[in-house]
């Protein structure tokens, strides 16, 4: 058939064609910011301000797919590429009015890497390629400058040959500094235009040596060896090291960026500097940065001479300043981010020669977000996405006073930097064993834990302290893990520092530290200090910042509800927290908590002039004699929840009924039988020598039954045994008194003209019957108590979702609560089979670290388990009962990803602990933000 003839025939030949004509090298004005993939991070920067019509040099990328042929090829350019590469360079010359190889008007370019990430291994920029024994000659007539061309050449030669051609630098070194000597030379700087000439003739012997070759005259040589060489630095072992460790694919390849010289040193209107468009420190609205005149690039980082501040280049030289500024401006206004710029003033005209989004401190990651708000730069919602929900953690941990850091900075106290692995300050007793820390740490003492690494027969010792230090170890190694969890500051993979843990010290930059000497540590910096300094506790009432980003933060979640979703009855993701006393409600409302969405009452039973009570109403022998003892909690009871009401007024409060297993509150089988048996000792010595044992004796007696009622309750398995709602079914009078309890105090505060709005929780229901059973008791006390109280009140019964069966079987459920909410810590537990305990302690951070699984399920939410059953509980509970409230009180509910999936599967409110409240206000927003994809 003639149409089939005729189909086949261009696509084959366009086939053909595409093959021949693949794209591999772009013009810097063909690319964008989007295009980081093929150009590499470097090389969509340097598209993206050409196309801003900002000063950049003329030059081109090759891209990383090309990187990737080459290496597939074993090391061929792919077929067009350096043609592609000479037009572009064609146009280059255009541009800049020179010419590649011209001994009159010479083009010079440096030839750069650049990979989608910035990463180590990568090559090294080369500059002023271009040069040889010709082009040399224009130079030197154009600029009428014959050391500056001079130097030039060496340099290039010198850098061409490390670099390119990986001859030893030192071997480099070692002729500039005899020429220096011979020529009496203090400074590079000192050496004339015919001592640099005799370097460069030795150079390029030292070249010919080692690589057998003559220093290549022809510019295009040299341009396609170090084209090669970039490509081949991807595959060289330190890169390929880092991308394993960082689990960077190989494919990614890196891109080259050739790009016309331009020269900051050729004078005092010339110059070179690297700057932040805003402090990343503090985020004020100032350039931050350093500027060396009369240098190039490299002469920064190698550090040659002290650069001068960018506040200082306002001064000293105002135009190139505000050239720059007006610049910077644009570059914000272009990005509408704060960027990390270099550029380079040739003869008074500033270039653009790198840009990147600037990294920056929490503190300044939430002032600039909030001053581009107001600068009318950015929206609302994306500056509550500029945030991370961690950087606020970050904010309110405990931090080195500025200035005393500065000072111990300057008198030599930094000792070493290591891995930022968990943020926050911390200043105690350097101590090299988890035993000694335990016990220090119990004493009162301030400790900081330091070992080589860290490993779960460290966990006691390092719960003890105020900060962990190991020299060895990464961002997910054992002591960044646990630290986190803990919410203790920790720098580790330290390697600065050489600890001996058998002698008990470490050294680090020539100094030794011993046991008990202090030492402080900034986990947010990851550096380590020797001393005390002087540590302060952020005050989030004067975080003005903070507190407008969280408020906007929370506009945007309690407004944006999702179509098709279920929320019932009010709109958004709200945050809660859980709070034991009033001085945590306070707390929590200090921080935007609209409830408390866990009290747990048992906490109230620990208290040491409570436990004699709790312990002889336990074990009562019968329930005339425990009601007694229960008679004397409920005003201790009652007044701690007038506090708890006192503190959130007409703010929903739920109230958990106890929930531990009763052994709890008794004192342990082991010390018990001790006891008994010392006291039996020595009633036998007492009688041999016929003294009178009666006291001892009583005292046996009393310990001997204490003993038994203990051993009555014991439990092989306490986790899984009588507790929970269990507990108040064996033994409803404790949860009756408490509801009494609750109810009373809600009167009183109702009586006072508060109107507040207890709800009861019932934990660990399995089966609806436990709930119906609990419920109908305890409401019958509520209306008891109301009745006799006089007042109308409104409260609610619900459930705790927190074993496998109670969210198999929420529907039924439901129908006895009135809201639910997820235990996430029990439901994490009981669906895994783990005891979290024992878990933590002895397999889970090794399965951690092996990635058997991805993260603690203990600390982000197991969406796909964990999360299924909730799901399935949400679906369930609300096709009984469509406005069910339902929230999450496990620890989870101040996890930023686990937020973000309460989120997505409707939940009214998540919980947490005070303190993360306003994290958990920002991952709710950003939450409420992120578009649902299909597959989630
Ligand atoms: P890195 O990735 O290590 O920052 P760069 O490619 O940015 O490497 O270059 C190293 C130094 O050389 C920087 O200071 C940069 O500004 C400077 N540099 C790079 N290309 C040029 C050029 N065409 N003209 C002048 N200086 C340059
Ligand atoms: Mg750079
Ligand atoms: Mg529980």
């Amino acid at each position: 058939m003639p149409t089939k003839t005729k189909a086949t025939k261009p696509a084959a030949k366009s086939a053909a064609k595409k093959t021949l004509s693949k794209k591999w090298v772009y013009l810097f004005e063909e690319g964008n910011k989007d295009m980081r993939d093929l150009l590499g991070g470097k090389g969509a920067g340097l598209a993206e301000m050409t196309g801003a019509k900002l000063p950049v040099p003329p030059g081109f990328t090759i891209t990383t797919e090309a990187c990737n042929a080459y290496t597939a090829a074993g090391n061929q350019f792919p077929k067009g590429m350096w043609e592609q590469a000479l037009a572009a360079l064609k146009t280059v010359e255009k541009k800049s009015g020179k010419k590649f190889g011209d001994p009159k008007n010479p083009l010079l370019v440096s030839v750069r890497s650049g990979a989608k990430f910035s990463m180590p291994g990568m090559m090294d920029t080369v500059l002023n390629l271009g040069l040889n024994s010709e082009t040399l000659k224009g130079i030197e007539a154009l600029t009428k400058n014959p050391r500056f061309a001079q130097d030039a050449y060496r340099r290039f030669i010198q850098m061409f040959g490390r670099i390119v051609m990986d001859i030893d630098a030192k071997k480099f070194d070692a002729i500039f500094d005899g020429a220096k000597e011979k020529h009496h030379a203090k400074q590079d700087t000192d050496l004339d235009t015919n001592a640099l000439k005799e370097v460069v003739v030795k150079y390029k012997e030292l070249y010919k040596k080692e690589i057998g070759e003559e220093f290549p005259e022809d510019p295009y040589k040299q341009l396609e060896l170090a084209i090669g060489a970039v490509f081949g630095s991807w595959m060289g072992k330190r890169a390929v090291d880092y991308r394993r460790i960082n689990k960077i694919p190989d494919n990614l390849g890196t891109a080259v960026n050739v790009v016309t010289m331009v020269f900051g040193n050729m004078g005092d209107d010339s110059g070179t500097g690297v700057a932040f468009t805003r402090d990343p420190a503090t985020g004020e609205n100032e350039l931050y940065g350093e500027y060396l005149t009369n240098a190039q690039g490299e002469d920064v980082v190698a550090g040659i001479r002290t650069p001068m501040k960018i506040a200082e280049l306002k001064e000293k030289n105002p135009k190139v300043y505000n050239e720059f500024r007006a610049i910077a401006r644009q570059m914000e206004k272009h990005y509408r981010e704060m960027q990390d710029l270099e550029f380079t003033v040739e003869r008074g005209k500033l270039y653009m020669l790198q840009t990147r989004t600037g990294k920056r401190t929490a503190r300044a990651a939430v002032q600039v977000a909030v001053d581009m708000v107001r600068e009318k730069l950015i929206t609302k919602e994306e500056a509550v996405q500029r945030v991370e929900p961690n950087q606020v953690v970050q904010l309110l941990m405990p931090q080195f006073d500025p200035k005393a850091k500065d000072e111990a900075k300057k008198n030599g106290g930094l000792l070493a930097t290591g891995l930022n692995a968990s943020p926050g300050a911390a200043t105690g007793l350097a101590i090299f064993d988890p035993d000694t820390a335990e016990k220090l740490g119990k004493e009162g003492k301030s400790v900081i834990l330091v070992r080589y690494e860290t490993s779960p027969e460290d966990v006691h010792g390092m719960y003890a302290s105020k900060g962990i230090l190991t020299q060895h170890g990464g961002a997910t190694s054992h002591a960044a893990v646990v630290a986190r969890g803990a919410g203790l500051p920790c720098v580790a993979g330290c390697e600065g520092i050489r600890v001996d843990e058998e002698k008990k010290l470490f050294s680090a930059d020539g100094k030794t530290i011993k046991e008990g000497d202090y030492i402080s540590i900034d986990g947010g910096a990851g550096e380590v200090f020797a001393g005390q300094i002087q540590t302060i506790l952020p005050d989030y009432d004067k975080e003005e910042d903070l507190k407008t980003l969280l408020g906007w933060a929370d506009d945007i979640r309690l407004k944006k509800s999702r179509k098709g979703m279920e929320r019932a009855p009010e709109v958004g993701l709200q945050v809660w927290a859980n709070a034991d006393y009033p001085r945590d409600a306070r707390m929590a409302r200090r921080f935007g908590a609209q409830g408390i969405g866990l009290c747990r009452t048992e906490h109230m039973f620990f208290e040491t002039e409570r436990l004699p009570i709790v312990q002889k109403m336990i074990l009562a022998k019968d329930d005339a004699e425990r009601q007694k003892y229960l008679d004397q909690l409920l005003p201790i009871q009652r007044a701690d929840f007038v506090g708890i009401f006192e503190a959130m007024e007409e703010l929903p409060t739920v109230i958990r009924l106890i929930d531990p297993p009763l052994h709890e509150f008794l004192p342990s089988y082991e010390e018990l039988l001790v006891k008994a048996t010392e006291l039996r000792v020595k009633i036998e010595y007492m009688q041999k020598d016929n003294v009178n044992s009666s006291t001892e004796q009583a005292q046996f007696k009393e310990t001997e039954e204490l003993l038994k009622a203990v051993a009555g309750m014991k439990e092989a398995n306490p986790m899984l045994g009588l507790r929970g709602c269990r507990l108040g079914i064996t033994m409803p009078q404790i949860t009756v008194m408490q509801t009494r309890a609750i109810l009373e105090a809600a009167c009183t505060l109702k009586k006072r003209g508060v109107n507040v709005h207890p709800e009861i929780m019932i934990p660990l229901v399995g089966h609806v019957n436990e709930l119906k059973n609990q419920r109908e008791i305890l409401e019958a006390e509520a209306k008891k108590v109301l009745a006799e109280q006089g007042v109308d009140l409104e409260y609610k019964f619900g459930t705790m979702i927190e074993v496998p069966r109670g969210a198999l079987t929420a529907a039924e459920i439901a129908e006895y609560a009135q809201f639910f909410s997820f235990g996430t810590n029990d439901l994490t537990q009981t669906t895994f089979g783990y005891s979290r305990d024992d878990a933590e302690g002895k397999f889970l951070l090794k399965y951690v670290e092996d990635k058997i699984l991805p993260e603690n399920p203990f600390q982000s939410l197991d969406q796909k388990g964990v999360g299924q059953l909730m799901q399935i509980a949400v679906k369930a509970g609300r096709a009984t009962k469509p406005n069910l409230k339902i929230g999450i009180c496990g620890e989870h509910g101040g996890d930023p990803s686990s937020i973000e999936f309460c989120h997505r599967i409707g939940l009214n409110y998540v919980s947490c602990s005070p303190f993360r409240v306003p994290v958990a206000r920002l991952a709710a927003a950003q939450a409420a933000l992120t578009p649902i994809s299909k597959d989630k």
